[in-house]
């Protein structure tokens, strides 16, 4: 926690850090960007700082959140892309203005336009999730087999065979929930 407001959940793939900003959908979720300043603070983290944050660029923030989880659940599935996240998706992708910049450590970074708005940050999350969906990108789109979690997230291991969005907190929780209910819990050592 930092200043009372959940931590964030950062992953290395761009579009399913900020799913991830809202955890537990299939239990008590955690809505990890509650307040506009927190979106301020995760697109800083994730390299698109910005300048401000209003109350209705969160709402921006949150339905392109919601469309990328649709859509990249749906493709986790093998389903049929949904339309309405399909066209958030686009649009945000379509309105950003923001330039790929290769610095001379040959990393690339985002430039966002001269204002740094909100709208730009989100634009380069929405190319991000495009990339993924379309499967430009090594690995493949699978959902946490947490029950609470289901997240959709983007396994790059070598036998694409990993089950839960986060080994910290999903994989630790099942692996916790197995133990106890196969053995009785043993004596704590004594240090
Ligand atoms: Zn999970």
């Amino acid at each position: 926690m930092r200043g009372g407001f959940p931590d964030f959940r950062l992953g290395s793939v761009l579009a399913t850090s900020f799913t991830a900003t809202l955890t537990e959908r299939r239990g008590d979720a955690v809505e990890r960007i509650p307040t506009p300043q927190r979106l301020v603070d995760w697109l800083a983290v994730n390299g698109l700082a910005v300048d401000s944050c209003t109350t209705a660029q969160l709402d921006l923030a949150r339905e392109l959140r919601e469309s990328i989880h649709a859509a990249a659940t749906a493709a986790a599935l093998q389903k049929p892309l949904p339309a309405a996240a399909l066209q958030v998706i686009n649009d945000r992708s379509a309105e950003a203005r923001a330039a790929a910049i290769l610095t001379p450590e040959g990393k690339r970074i985002w430039r966002l336009g001269s204002a740094s708005r909100v709208e730009d940050a989100l634009g380069v999350i929405a190319a991000d999730a495009i990339s993924i969906i379309a499967g430009e990108r090594s690995g493949k789109l699978a959902l946490c087999a947490s029950p609470t979690c289901q997240a959709a997230f983007f396994d790059t291991s070598q036998s694409r065979t990993r089950k839960w969005c986060e080994m910290n907190t999903c994989g630790n929780r099942q692996k916790k929930a197995r133990f106890t209910a196969n053995q009785r819990k043993p004596p704590r050592p004594t240090e």
